[in-house]
Formats: C-alpha cells, sequence, structure tokens
C-alpha cells in the first residue's frame, strides 16, 4: 500500500509548522550553536523514533522474525544474510510489528523499494 501523502494545503501547514520549530530552536538556543545542534538532533532523532520506534526494538523484531522465517528472506527464499537483512514493513504507517513486516535480504529490499517508487 502506497504511503499517503500530503495534500497542498498540509504540506504548507507543514511548513508553517516546521518554521515555528525552527524559530524555537533559534530562540532556546539563544547564539549557542553547540546547543543549537544538540537541539536539532534530538528533535531529530525522537521524531525518527515516532516514525520507526526504537532501535533495541527492530533489532529485537529482526531476530524473532529470522527464527519465524527459518532464516530465509520471504521475497527470494533465500538463505537470510548474517547482516544488513531488512526489516520491511507491508504498510509503513502500521510500523514495526510482527504482523506488519518481513525479513528480506537487501537485494530484495532493493528491488521492492524500486518497484514501490514506480507506483
Ligand atoms: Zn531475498
Amino acid at each position: 500500500m502506497p504511503n499517503r501523502n500530503l495534500n497542498t494545503l498540509e504540506l504548507k501547514k507543514v511548513n508553517t509548522l516546521l518554521g515555528r520549530v525552527r524559530k524555537s530552536i533559534l530562540e532556546y538556543s539563544n547564539g549557542d550553536l553547540d546547543l543549537e545542534f544538540a537541539l536539532r538532533r534530538k528533535i531529530y532523532k525522537e521524531l525518527t523514533y515516532d516514525e520507526r520506534g526504537k532501535p533495541h526494538l527492530r533489532m529485537k523484531l529482526k531476530k524473532k522474525k529470522r527464527v519465524s522465517q527459518n532464516n530465509l528472506c520471504t521475497s527470494c527464499k533465500q538463505i537470510l544474510p548474517l547482516k544488513y537483512a531488512v526489516l520491511d514493513r507491508l504498510n509503513a504507517k502500521d510500523g514495526y510489528t510482527e504482523e506488519n513486516t518481513n525479513l528480506i535480504c537487501p537485494d530484495c529490499d532493493t528491488e521492492i523499494q524500486r518497484s514501490r517508487s514506480y507506483k
């Protein structure tokens, strides 16, 4: 399922929100460039966690999926590499859950991402 895109009005609102966040960072850091950097980085990291969950939970899920899939890529049915296997979400908005993910090899991930971007 393709991810929902924002319409023109929603994009305008997001840009307004982003402008407010940037302004708040500048006000809060008050010229302290190290603090400004740290604030931006913290907000980026926390928003990424909101989108993708915490890394240790994804690692735990990867291990579980590897066992439940008998160490095979769900797409090409080949043995998964020890490193760089990818947790692929069926519907990105539904997050990293057992039901919503497949563990796939990097080659299949590249192919799946490519096919999704053409839709
Ligand atoms: Zn594969």
